[in-house]
């Protein structure tokens, strides 16, 4: 197909090209509208019954999450990973707990760090605390600008109907 000069989006399953006019991927056969029935709390489901390709990530707040909200837990305890807690994104959450627990080992031991080990280990481990902290700041960027990446799911009966239409 020639997409030159013409509105195009990217498929958010299959990262394939189609024209903003196009209702299903090109590529992969994905309804496009079904996105917008899908939901956060179906995503969390497949994930649960390892049903992994049914998972597709939108930059667009899914119906049954609030914009709002994830700036709003973003903002006050984005450093507990709360954004992630939100989206039901729990390998990233517990990825913050773990810097927020470092950032507290740093804090609360510094002096005592310093004692035992040296400059070293405290600067071993400010690196991964700056790391941590650089990533929530992205993320917020990204949170703000639509940007951020929201599991969804698609109701089942669609995938099949999708895959029927391919052929
Ligand atoms: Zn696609």
């Amino acid at each position: 197909m020639d997409f030159k000069g013409r509105q195009t989006q990217k498929c958010p399953r299959c990262g394939g090209k189609a024209l903003l006019s196009q209702t299903k991927c090109p590529c992969c056969g994905l309804s496009f509208s079904k996105l917008e029935v899908a939901t956060n709390k179906a995503a969390s489901e497949r994930y649960k019954n390892h049903e992994r390709n049914a998972i597709v990530f939108v930059k667009k707040t899914p119906i049954d999450l609030k914009k709002w909200k994830l700036i709003l837990f973003g903002t006050l305890f984005g450093l507990f990973g709360a954004h992630y807690f939100y989206t039901r994104r729990w390998w990233w959450a517990i990825l913050y707990l773990l810097g927020f627990a470092l950032l507290s080992v740093c804090v609360v031991f510094n002096g005592y760090l310093v004692g035992v080990a040296g400059g070293a280990l405290i600067d071993a481990l400010a690196f991964f605390v700056g790391v941590y902290g650089i990533c929530w700041i992205f993320d917020m960027i990204r949170i703000c600008f639509g940007k951020f990446k929201i599991p969804v799911s698609l109701p089942k009966q669609s995938d099949v109907v999708v895959l029927e239409e391919q052929k």
